[in-house]
This record gives structure tokens, sequence and C-alpha cells, in this order.
């Protein structure tokens, strides 16, 4: 039983209350200017605040600190430090400083850096993020820290998530200043990530090598029972799982995580936790730990927590819904409708420079969600497609359409809509044209960028989007300031933007195959399906541009990541193509020999008493097999040679292109027999435990 939960929450962080308890008020008072507005902190006060931080973890029970950043691995690292420092007397005292806090020097040559750091300039820094608070982990005192080489490159997440969400705040003052608005201090974008999961059981997975070199399977039979009957979705939760379920939630909460809500998802053996949201940088540190404290506390349930967008086919894979708006210091969220004319005018500006920036920055978009994992997801009748299109519902785009056309809106009031004139009715957030097919959909106060895959950070799409949307109400801005007259420019600044975008739009089926036709063909929307070329927007001279224009990345910066993804994406389909190859040559070729071995004995020794016994069942799966055990020794071969051929290919995007255009069709045609193979080998024969032992073992 879980007691108290108001007091149990946020135990184990250093927040804003302990901050208030342990600061002297001058310090607190800083503390708070560099949290809220992002004011640098005197370095004198980091002492101040180092010692209360110690003091703090040190009554808790910590012996360690450490910078934990985000490099370009995806998850998070640490490296550990104790407090110990030696006294006089031999023995030590637990010590931390203002200087250890603001910054580290982790040797950081085995992170990848995209030819930004050679190994032999291994030095690279963490600074300090007072906009994150610090948290206790395993004894250790977690500081959120960014991650930069000697030059100051950054060679992580957080440090570009925090440029753009200083690049929005920037643009979105000017515009709210041009509406009047000189109350706002500062703006910043809120995240909340709904995070699905799969879940299997333990002592199955450790007997899979494609689960555990891959995290997800490579090979594997379909169930009888897949997800047709949507039995799943929402259903009772297993037991086991509530277990696991509860006891994350607790440790979610102690790290001051808004873990909300939690339900079964579509697939069997699927589920997902949504947080309340959060200021974007908390949010992705937030979303960081929960995907680590899922995989802990799952071990300790017996289970394994898979966050690979699609470990099993012919079931859904799982990903990871944004949700994002940009809210003000004063707790407004602009994406909210508003009740005056005023407000509404506002509003529907936000509104249309979101459209703009998807719009014109789909392929980074699309870029920002680009895994071989989330290959296998987007387009498969369970993900939106690769087309970045936008759902804004009927009344929201009936609304658009008769300010594009200067048309009255409400056929009875005949009235044409002008801006800054009308109110607008409230989009209500649960209406039944909720589309839940489209990439990005507008939800009542804010977006749901569907898109991203399970295991992905968050910061990458939160980066895009931030700096998009910035680049967008910097130009609107500039116009705005430059108006004669205020209303009429904004009116017709909106009605320009609609007709320039709107074949962004479409509130229609997203999993329609006429879809993806119509996006490509008839509004010329991007479609990029496969990673090796979405990367490639990388290096677009727009998108350099882009990012360079608002100091979010550096060129060299932008061409360092496209060469850890591009990278990233040739080693993933080499270890998965490895992994194939061992597991057939090692336990499936000889799985399957032996079995046949076994029919043909019995087939033999059944003739051997009489010729005319029916050996019809023997001979048939025989003949089967031995066509499988051909097809599944030439495909593997056929695999090692292209594995071979690939590994002379220099030039990595070149690398990755043939990955994507050569192995992976051998692999799935290795698939293919082998899985056929499975389903007429003897089940205590095969070497792997099946879809629906994975799948359905969980009680
Ligand atoms: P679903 O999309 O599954 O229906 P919900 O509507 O419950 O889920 O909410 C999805 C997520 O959106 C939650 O994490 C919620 O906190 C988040 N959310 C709500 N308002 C905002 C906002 N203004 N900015 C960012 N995220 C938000
Ligand atoms: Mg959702």
């Amino acid at each position: 039983m879980i007691k108290d939960v108001p007091s149990l929450f946020g135990e184990l962080v250093f927040n804003e209350s302990v901050m208030e308890a342990r600061l002297p008020a001058d310090t607190f008072k800083a503390m708070k200017k560099a949290m809220g507005d992002g004011k640098r902190l005197d370095p004198e006060l980091a002492d101040v605040v180092a010692k209360a931080m110690r003091d703090w973890a040190v009554e808790k029970g910590a012996t360690h600190y450490t910078h934990w950043f985000q490099p370009m691995t995806g998850i998070t690292a640490e490296k550990h430090d104790s407090f110990i420092t030696p006294a006089k007397d031999g023995g030590v005292i637990m010590e931390f400083s203002g200087k250890e806090l603001v910054r580290g020097e982790p040797d950081a040559s085995s992170f990848p850096s995209g030819g930004l750091r050679a190994t032999f300039e291994a030095r690279g820094y963490t600074a300090w993020d007072p906009t994150s608070f610090a948290f206790i982990k395993d004894s250790t005192l977690c500081i959120p820290t960014a991650f930069c080489s000697y030059g100051g490159e950054a060679l992580d997440k957080k440090t570009p998530l925090l440029r753009s969400m200083e690049a929005i705040n920037k643009q979105t003052m000017r515009v709210l200043r041009l509406f009047g608005n000189t109350t706002v201090t500062s703006v910043k974008t809120t995240v909340g990530p709904e995070q699905e999961y799969f879940l299997v059981d333990r002592s199955l997975y450790e007997k899979r090598p494609d689960l555990l070199f891959t995290g997800r399977t490579l090979f594997g039979a379909k169930p009888p029972k897949g997800q047709e009957l949507d039995d799943h979705y929402f259903g009772t939760i297993p037991t086991r799982v509530v277990a696991f379920m509860k006891e994350l939630d607790r440790e979610l909460w102690r790290l001051g995580v808004l873990a909300k809500t939690r339900h079964n998802e579509g697939a069997p053996a699927q589920y997902e936790l949504a947080p309340i949201f959060t200021t974007t940088n908390i949010a992705t540190d937030h979303n960081q730990l929960t995907m680590e404290i899922m995989k802990r506390i799952a071990a300790r349930h017996g289970l394994v927590c898979l966050l690979h967008e699609k470990p099993f086919e012919g079931v859904n894979g799982s990903g990871k819904h944004n949700n994002w708006s940009i809210s003000t210091s004063d707790g407004v969220n602009l994406l909210e409708p508003g009740d005056t004319p005023h407000e509404n005018a506002q509003f529907l500006l936000f509104l249309c420079a979101v459209i703009k920036a998807v719009d014109e920055y789909q392929g980074m978009l699309r870029l920002s969600v680009a895994t071989a994992g989330n290959d296998h997801r987007l387009g498969s009748h369970e993900a939106p497609p690769a087309v970045i299109s936008m759902f804004l519902g009927d009344e929201l785009t009936a609304l658009l359409d008769s300010i594009e056309q200067d048309k009255a809106y409400d056929a009875r009031e005949k009235v044409q809509m002008k801006i800054g004139v009308h109110v607008l009715p409230r989009f209500p957030k649960d209406t039944t044209d909720r589309n839940r097919t489209s990439p990005f959909a507008f939800t009542g106060n804010k977006f749901e960028f569907r898109m991203p895959g399970s295991s992905l950070s968050v910061a990458g799409p939160n980066i895009v989007l931030n700096t998009a949307v910035a680049d967008v109400l910097s130009r609107f801005a500039s116009r705005l300031e430059q108006a004669g007259d205020f209303e009429t420019e904004l009116h017709n600044l909106i009605k320009e933007t609609v007709k320039e975008h709107k074949r962004i739009i479409f509130n229609g089926n997203g999993y329609d195959d006429a879809w993806v036709k119509e996006a490509t063909e008839n509004r010329g929307l991007l479609n990029l399906p496969s990673t090796p070329e979405a990367l490639l927007c990388y290096l677009a001279p727009n998108n350099i541009e882009l990012f360079g224009r608002h100091g979010v990345f550096s060129e060299t910066e932008i061409r360092s990541r496209y060469e850890i993804l591009v990278s990233n994406y040739c080693k993933v389909m080499r270890i998965e193509g490895r992994t194939m190859l061992d597991m057939v040559n090692k336990d499936i070729l000889p799985a399957v020999s032996a079995y046949t071995r076994k029919l043909a004995d019995g087939l033999n020794a059944k003739l051997a008493v009489n010729s005319d016994l029916c050996v019809e069942y023997e001979k048939d799966i025989l003949k089967k097999l031995c066509n499988l055990l051909g097809l599944i020794s030439a495909n593997g071969k056929a695999l090692e040679t292209e594995l071979g051929n690939v590994k002379q290919i220099t030039d990595r995007q070149a690398a990755a292109e043939y990955y994507r255009d050569n192995v992976i069709p051998i692999m799935k045609e290795l698939r293919k027999a082998v899985d056929e193979a499975e389903t007429v080998t003897d089940r205590s024969a095969w070497p792997y435990p099946s879809y629906s032992q994975l799948l359905y073992g969980i009680e």
C-alpha cells in the first residue's frame, strides 16, 4: 500500500520547497530567478547552494554526487564521485563545492561526437542546468547538466533544447508585447509525453538473443490470436503488471515525476504511462528518468520492459506522443482559445505560426523522429505515415476557411469573419472528431505529435518544434512591428498564412493509403519513409540556416549530429543482421535439421515394419522443412555476403542506403522462411519461446 502520496511526492528532489527551507533568503531568490527566467547564478552563491544540497543529500543517505547528462547515445550518463575528502585526523568529511556543482569534466572520449572531438581531445564539460531540479538516485545526488566539448559545441541533447526554448521565448515575447502584454516576463513550452511500452517475462526474454541484443524479435511466427479482438486496450491490468505499475508510480513520485495515467494499450502485453505535462526541459529529463526506472522496476518483478518501437511483428508498435504547448509566466496557455476577441486574435496568430512552421519544416520534424526502430512503425497501420500533416478538426478548419475566403463563419450571422472582432467558439478537447491517425493533431489547447518512437528522447522533436515556431514568430513579429494598422495587418497575415499553408491540414484518415498518394501527388508534401533519406534533411541549406539563425545549432554541430545518426543507423542494422545470422547458424538450422532427422527416423522405422503404414504426415512435414532448410541456409548465406559487401562501403550515407535497399530485404526473406518453419515444427523442438508465450505469458 502506498500511504500519503503528497508527503512521498518529491522526497528525493532538491525542489523549490527544500531550497526555500534550506537556503538563505537572498540565495533562494537568486535561484528562483535562475530557474524562472534563466538568469545566471552568481558563482559565490553556487557555493551556498552546493553546501545546502550536500547537507540535504547526506541526510537522505547519499554518499556520491554525479553530473547527470544526456549524450547523443539517447540515454543518460553519469559518473559517480563520492563526497569524501580526507580530514586531518585520518578520517574523512563529506564535501561538495560550488565549483563541483557548476562544472564537471568527465572523460568523455567514448561518447559519440560525430567528429566534433577527436579522441585525443577527450575533454568534455558538463555544466549545471539550474532549471531542472537535482535529485537522489542510488544514494547519489544527480545534478542535471548540459554536456559540451572543449570548444563549447553541444555534445548532448539538453544544450540545444535549452537554446531552442530560449529562441521561442524571445520571439514569443516580441509578439506578446505587440498585443499590448506588459506583464509576462518569460514564455516556456510545455510537454506531456505519453510513454508506451511492452512487458515480457524475464526468463523468456533471456532465451531470445534477438531481444537481448536488439530489443526486438527478429523472428517469430504470428500467434493464433493477435490484437484483432481489441480486448486488451483499456482492459483489466494483469495482477503482476499492476504490482509493477504501483511500484513504478511510487518511485517516480518520489523523484518528483508527475506520473498520472496508466492503462493497457492496443497490443497484448503493451501498456502506457502518461505524466502531467510540465516545462519542456524538465519533461524531457523526467521522461529519460521514467524510461530508466521502468526498466529497473520491471527487473524486480521478473519482467523486462521493452521500449523498442517494434518489438513484435504483426501487433502494434510503441510510440511516445509528444503533447506540446506554449505557456506564459502568467500561467496562460497560448494555444488555448480565449474569451475575448483580443485573446482569440492572439490565439489564431499562434495557431497559424504552428501551421506555417510545421509546413515549412516538415522534413526536420520527420527527421527528428527518424531511427532504424521507428522505421518499422511509421506507416504500418498503427502509427502515422512518414508524411507530416496536421489535424485541426472540422470546426477550426471551417473557421480558418472562412477567414481565408472572407466568408461568414456562422451562416446564420451572415457577418464576415474578421480577426479582433469575433469571439471564437471554444474547441472542446474531447470532441468525437478526435483523430488518432494524424501525426500532428490539435487537441483543444495543445498539439499532439504522435510520430516519436517509444525509445526516443523527446529532446529532438522539441528542439525542432521550438525552433521552427520561433522562426515563424520572428517573421510575424517583424511584419507586425512595422504595420501601420495592427488589426488589419494581423488579419491579412492570418489570411495569407492559411492560404499558403492549408495543404498541411488534413482531417481525414491518415492510415489510408489514398492519403499518402493525395499528400505527395496533389499537395506536394514530403514522404520520407526511411531514416537514410530523412537524415539528409539535416544537410539542407534552409535547415542549417534555421538553426544557425536562432543560435540552436552551429553548422558544425548539425553536421556532427547527422554523422552520429547515420552511423547509428548503420550500427543498428549491422547488429540486427549479425544477430539473425547467429540465431540461424547456432540455433535455428541445427534445431530444424535435428527435427527433420527425427521425422525421417520415424518414417524409416514405420516403413521397416510395414511399407503399407501411413507416413503422409512425416513425408509432408519433411518435404516442407527440407525446402525451408534450403531457403534458410541460402538466405543466411546471402545475408552474410551482403553484410560483407556493406562493410566495404566507406561513405556512411551510401552504407545506410545499402542496408536499407539490400540488407533489409534479405533479412525479411530470411525471417519469412524461419517463421514458416516455426509453424510446422514440434513446439518442444523450437529453440526459442514463441510469440504466444511472450505476448500472453503474464497473468
Ligand atoms: P490522450 O491523448 O491519450 O487522450 P490526455 O488527453 O489525457 O491523453 O493527455 C495527454 C497528455 O497531454 C498528458 O500528458 C497531459 O498532461 C498533456 N497535456 C495537457 N495539457 C498540456 C499542455 N498545455 N501542454 C503540454 N501537454 C499537455
Ligand atoms: Mg494521446
